[in-house]
């Protein structure tokens, strides 16, 4: 399998575990199989999603996407712009740590800092759940490069810097799982480039043996939620498996499936996806006017993010 074939898998795969997950979302643990016992999953819509609507993990995912190609590099006031413009949009989801950063009237450089200094708790999973765009974008800048990116798009809108690091670490798996290699083998490395401060909390839930139910919180917080993604790639054998694996886990279901695609997209490639979902997937853009991104679109945005890998 080539290159190209794994950036496009971590861009689609990411938005197809979004929508796959979405009508899960702070359902029971268990849900999708019981929902599927053959096990062969289908966009099923629910909780307000259509089948195969992608929510607002990928319209973010999407925007730093499309800044990314069309700035030809980072700008991150261009993607905090893009950002309010969505919100202006009125999303039909969008967290809210972020809808608050992107209103409170601060600059870019300032609006996500100053909620943190006022809330102080501000490690939910809003900046590692669009991160797959920006890895497949950087990887081919290597581990410095593509985490130091990682940590300034995490910071338009989550101050906490264990979000920043957990959104770096993505981002390096990624980068190792487009090379070919295995996510698993490189978090060794990847953790030896985590801020020391933050080092001992992520090597918990990125170690070989941790599981799901050893978290401490909900997996709407960024530890638990990219552990669970790692665990899910680890410990099964298709990308189809992998998302079964992390819906079925429960909780924040769109953005883990989202985080587990993304990466299991990388390792699995494109064609790992199956048709019956990427032909369902759609995702509308509120602030864009009538736009609708269907696989078409997507193709042709992981396409232009992968000629900078
Ligand atoms: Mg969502």
């Amino acid at each position: 399998m080539d290159r190209s074939s794994r950036a496009i898998g971590a861009v689609v795969g990411s938005a197809v575990g979004d929508a796959l997950g979405a009508p899960f979302e702070f359902g029971p643990p268990g849900a999708y199989t019981a929902r599927f016992p053959d096990g062969r999953g289908q966009m099923c819509g629910g909780g307000g999603w259509d089948p195969g609507e992608a929510t607002d993990d990928t319209q973010m995912a999407v925007l730093v996407g499309e800044s990314l190609v069309e700035r030809s590099g980072l700008d991150l006031p261009d993607i905090f712009e893009r950002f309010q413009r969505w919100e202006a949009g009125a999303p039909k989801d969008i967290g809210l740590q972020t809808r608050d950063v992107l209103t409170n009237g601060q600059p870019w450089d300032r609006a996500a800092a100053l909620h943190f200094q006022i809330n102080l708790r501000a490690a939910g999973n809003g900046s590692l759940m669009r991160a797959a765009t920006s890895a497949v974008h950087f990887a081919g800048d290597g581990r410095g490069a593509t985490m130091d990116a990682a940590r300034r798009i995490s910071a338009l809108t989550h101050g906490d810097p264990a979000t920043g690091e957990g959104t770096a670490v993505f981002h390096d798996l990624v980068r190792v799982a487009l090379d070919g290699g295995d996510p698993q083998a490189a978090v060794p490395d990847a953790l030896a480039a985590v801020d020391p401060g933050h080092r001992a909390r992520w090597a918990t839930v990125l170690a070989p043996d941790w599981h799901p139910s050893d978290a401490t919180e909900v997996n709407g917080a960024v530890w638990p939620c990219l552990g669970s993604a790692l665990w899910a790639v680890r410990t099964t054998g298709s990308f189809e498996d992998a998302l079964r694996a992390a819906i079925d886990l429960g909780g924040d279901t769109d953005t883990v499936a989202a985080v587990t695609g993304g990466l299991a997209g990388a390792v699995y490639g494109y064609e790992a996806i199956p048709e019956r979902w990427t032909a369902a997937l759609h995702l509308p853009l509120p602030g864009y006017g009538d736009r609708v991104l269907r696989l078409p679109e997507f193709l042709r945005l992981a396409e232009r993010l992968a000629q900078g890998a």
